[in-house]
């Protein structure tokens, strides 16, 4: 008998696994219908032995020193801030826009205080900011909005952002200095062996059975267990009753060129020109070093894995009755972006999943000391910690992890492939039972 049937491998069922098992010792069953774990996180090596990310590119960031020190018992970290160049009038400028992306683009030598006041002469002030549209003309103005916005918006969605909720442009900021970050998050940092060894590392316990390439649907009445933890489509999960859900998707188009660097940023935008809506340079983000590089073209779409949910009022009002439908149901817990309809980054996740587990377990938070003991080294980003009151500060200097076989430096990452590889193969330290 399993204490929890957890449906979905990825951020929101695998976080919650390891804290089941580890933090409370509970019998888990992990089930994902994919061939893998880690969800959309997912990565691995092409063909070429490049590590890329399945599901698009995945850049970890946060501001909460709690999901960040969680996520340390499992990884060691590579610094890594997220830059993105946008090609506008036949040059790549800095995204978000600043003060460089508008003397570039207007050829002009503004200062900072000067760039406020050319935003305010262009900027249309809006009485009431209902759309995507209002949000970003009331900030910088039409002719940008037209350059910068809404081709991008109308290619990424499929909509006008005259009929898209604020909410999806007010993510976008802009910049009066020369910050070129695309984030300004704390903690900036990819996990230095990937986001697959990551989890195997989380899921590495003897209570954790997964079972992959495996609807949990085909063996519900199977195997006995007392609640479930669901973390995929709401609607799914109830037959669609009330309807489909509306999801944005993406097509992805992988290429692997025959040189060591392919473009200038680890990200370009295009906004006006092509189908695709943005390029990744891999190698950037893992910090790889290779002869060859990999890139990943997206082309938004409407049919497909379900990526974006669509930020409508109407769907909003459809996601309420499932939601009322779920909090109906007992024994099952919905969690994660597909069992929310919430486009959540994956430390918001991870956060969401650590909150659930505290309930599950009577309110308690998580303890550092409930961890395994593994062995720490020199560590990348400083960042003072400090989890529960009744623990001493933890700083992440000290507490990332890294396996005594694992070479320092993430110089050539390589014959982590074989690794990678035999452990997914059920060889390694994660047990993988693969359906028939
Ligand atoms: C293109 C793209 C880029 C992104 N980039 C970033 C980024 O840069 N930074 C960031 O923080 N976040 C990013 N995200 C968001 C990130 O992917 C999510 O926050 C995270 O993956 C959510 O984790 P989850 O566990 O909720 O869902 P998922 O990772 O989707 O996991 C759910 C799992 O449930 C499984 N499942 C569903 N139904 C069933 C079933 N019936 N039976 C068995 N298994 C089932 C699925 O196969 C899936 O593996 C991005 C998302 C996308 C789509």
């Amino acid at each position: 008998m399993f204490d929890f049937l957890i449906v979905g491998a990825g951020f929101a069922g695998s976080v919650l696994a390891e804290r089941l098992a580890r933090g409370s010792g509970k019998k888990v069953l992990l089930i994902d219908r994919r061939t893998h774990i880690a969800g959309n996180a997912y990565d691995h090596y092409d063909d070429a032995g490049v590590l890329i990310h399945k599901y698009g590119p995945h850049i970890f960031h946060t501001n909460s020193k709690e999901v960040f020190a969680y996520l340390s018992r499992f990884t060691e970290w590579r610094p890594y801030e997220h830059r993105v160049l946008a090609s506008v009038d036949g040059q790549l400028v800095p995204m978000p826009i600043n003060l460089d992306t508008i003397n570039k683009l207007y050829g002009l030598t503004l200062n900072s205080m000067q760039l406020e006041d050319f935003f305010a002469s262009i900027a249309e002030p809006k009485e009431r900011i209902l759309t995507s549209e209002d949000v970003v003309i009331s900030k910088v103005g039409r002719q940008l909005y037209e350059k910068f916005f809404r081709n991008y918006t109308r290619k990424q969605w499929g909509l006008d952002p005259s009929d898209l909720d604020a909410s999806v442009t007010s993510r976008v900021p802009i910049r009066m200095n020369r910050d070129d970050r695309y984030f300004t998050d704390t903690y900036q940092a990819m996990p230095l062996r990937g986001y697959t060894r990551m989890f195997e590392n989380m899921l590495d316990h003897p209570n954790i059975k997964i079972m992959l390439n495996t609807d949990y649907r085909d063996v519900v009445g199977l195997i006995p267990y007392r609640e479930m933890i669901y973390t995929g489509p709401v609607d799914e999960f109830f037959d669609f009753c009330y309807g489909k859900l509306p999801y944005r998707s993406l097509q992805f188009k992988f290429e692997t060129i025959n040189k060591s660097v392919y473009q200038p940023a680890p990200v370009v935008n295009y906004p006006n020109e092509h189908a695709y809506t943005r390029v990744t340079e891999f190698k950037y983000l893992t910090g790889q070093e290779h002869g060859k590089t990999s890139i990943v073209y997206e082309y938004p779409c409407s049919q497909g894995d379900p990526y974006y949910p669509v930020p409508r009022p109407e769907n909003a009002e459809l996601y309420k009755k499932y939601r009322t439908l779920a909090e109906q149901t007992p024994g099952v817990h919905f969690v994660g972006r597909l069992a929310t309809y919430k486009y959540y980054n994956m430390d918001q996740v991870t956060a969401q999943a650590l909150t659930v587990y505290d309930k599950l377990s009577g309110g308690k938070k998580f303890r550092f000391d409930d961890m395994p003991v593994r062995t720490y080294y020199q560590v990348l980003l400083p960042c003072p910690l400090s989890i529960a009151d009744d623990e001493q500060p933890v700083t992440v200097s000290q507490t990332v992890s890294q396996d005594a076989t694992t070479p320092a430096i993430n110089k050539n990452l390589t014959p982590v492939h074989a690794q990678h590889n035999r452990a997914l193969n059920g060889n390694g330290a994660t047990r993988i039972a693969n359906k028939a």
